[in-house]
């Protein structure tokens, strides 16, 4: 399951035996981490964290190679924490991402985590955000910073950052951000960073541009890897010859007789992406489209509405989805066949997460087999072609997703917790708890997701009630 590489004379062996579950108690954590960890649901260890806490929560720098889903945000997390000193002002971390979404992400993980220590300040710098706008927050001072590399160094460079106290780097997504073209801002901004310090490096995949980046940046590093249990076999991939004028179509035929409760399609233009939406709207199947045209809150608003299920198919171009970490996507659908055989490897590979199974279809037309050719060659062994004629519709009823979301307008700068809300709703204007959905509090909005029934109820009650007793205005996407 691990195995330490020749470059790392003192790596441990993983301290569970593979498939063995092991207990976050054993490691020397204070117990009111254990706690939390526990009200989080995190009973044992994943097999990545069982490999690299031993390692990381005695100091010693690491890299890990994990498979995105495998619980490496905790894994340097912890570390992280125990580094901190919640009494000293002063940022004492900092993690570096590929894009804002996974900053997010990250920065959500880290809070849960914190969250037993007190008064430990989390801030995101990303772009996207006027700099101005990230100045007060900084000003306020933060623990540990979250962030894409060219905004960081950005603030870097203003003097308005400045990592003399910190003690842990974290480079998350070190070979996306490779890709994404950030190794010289990743550079500059480790220049500005003090030389003592623990630095653990995360990635997917381990190509050459990691491993000098570890050798430029790191201190005798630890390596943990973990091999790909992702096999190619949980994949499920079918191929359909379809024409130009059955494509599209074909998209709800597969929906319908598959009915995946999330799936990604993937179309090779911006224009695509709105003509599917449109055929599948007319459908009625809840779709949203993500392209490089949306601006920053209206992209996060099609994520929240995908990840709390208010939306089940997500339409999107590959530079769109570039970065997206969405977990438990039942299928991927390629709409149009990619002329580059590696990123239909990346297309198809975002599904069949955490373990589980994944459909990926893929729609061709005799045009397209050229390309087709090329990606069966890379992938080693022969497609399966399945008829169109063999997809009817499976059961009744539409494919409109179970929940709808309402914003509210107020988020953490109105220091609204998702408990408030959730407490409005139940024991205020008397919903059931089992109805709501996730609710995600953003900086300015909050968003709620309730089964679609009980949606325009709902909408009413807030407008006309109060959350955190102050009344809201509330709208549904
Ligand atoms: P990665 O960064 O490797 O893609 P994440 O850190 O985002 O993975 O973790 C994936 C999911 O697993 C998250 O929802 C996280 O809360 C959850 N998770 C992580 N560690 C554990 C654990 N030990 N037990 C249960 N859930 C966990
Ligand atoms: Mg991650």
């Amino acid at each position: 399951m691990t195995r330490s590489t020749p470059s790392s004379p003192t790596a441990a062996a993983s301290p569970s035996a593979p498939g063995a579950s092991a207990s976050f108690a054993a490691l020397p954590l204070p117990p009111h981490m254990q706690a939390n960890l526990q009200q989080l649901g995190y009973l044992t260890m994943t097999p990545i964290q069982a490999a690299s806490l031993p390692l990381t929560l005695a100091g010693k720098d690491l890299i890990a190679q994990a498979k995105t889903g495998s619980g490496k945000t905790a894994a340097f997390t912890l570390p992280l924490l125990m580094n901190l000193n919640p009494r000293r002002f002063a940022v004492q971390a900092l993690v570096l991402c590929p894009t804002r979404e996974l900053a997010d992400q990250v920065t959500q993980e880290i809070r849960r985590l914190a969250r037993a220590e007190d008064n430990i300040k989390t801030l995101t710098l990303c772009g996207g955000v006027p700099v101005r706008n990230q100045l007060a927050s900084l000003a306020h001072g933060a623990h540990i910073i979250v962030g894409t590399p060219g905004r960081i160094l950005d603030h870097l460079q203003r003097e308005t950052l400045d990592l003399s106290a910190l003690n842990t780097l974290v480079l998350d997504e070190a070979d996306r951000m490779l890709d994404m073209g950030f190794a010289e801002d990743i550079a500059q901004v480790i220049a500005c960073a003090p030389k003592a310090r623990q630095t653990l490096l995360f990635s997917a995949t381990y190509p050459d541009g990691v491993s000098s980046m570890a050798a430029r940046f790191m201190r005798e590093p630890q390596e943990v890897r973990l091999k790909e249990v992702h096999a190619a076999t949980k994949i499920r991939q079918r191929f359909y010859e379809v024409t130009e004028a059955e494509r599209l179509h074909a998209v709800g035929l597969l929906l319908n007789h598959f009915r995946p409760a999330s799936t990604l399609a993937f179309c090779n233009t911006k224009q695509q992406c709105r003509d599917l939406v449109a055929v599948l709207d007319a459908q009625g199947i809840s779709a949203l489209e993500l392209h490089g045209d949306l601006d920053q809150r209206d992209r996060d608003q099609v994520l929240v509405q995908f990840a709390n299920r208010s939306c089940s198919v997500l339409v999107a171009t590959d530079v769109a989805a570039r970065g997206l970490d969405i977990a438990q996507l039942e299928a991927v659908i390629n709409v149009d066949i990619t002329p580059d055989a590696e990123v239909h490897t990346h297309r198809v590979g975002r599904t069949g997460r955490a373990d589980g199974e994944g459909w990926a279809f893929s729609l061709a037309s005799l045009d397209e087999m050229g390309p087709v050719g090329r990606i069966e060659h890379a992938h080693g062994t022969p497609f399966t072609w399945y008829p169109l004629a063999e997809l009817t519709p499976a059961g009744s009823g539409t494919l409109q997703a179970p929940m709808a979301t309402i914003q509210i307008l107020g988020g953490r700068k109105e220091k609204i917790r998702a408990g408030d809300v959730l407490g409005a709703l139940t024991k205020d204007m008397g919903f059931p708890g089992a109805k709501i959905g996730k609710i995600n509090v953003n900086e300015f909005s909050t968003y709620v997701a309730v089964e679609r029934d009980i949606a325009a109820q709902v909408l009413r009650a807030l407008n006309a009630g109060k959350v955190k007793g102050k009344s809201v205005k509330a709208r549904t996407l």
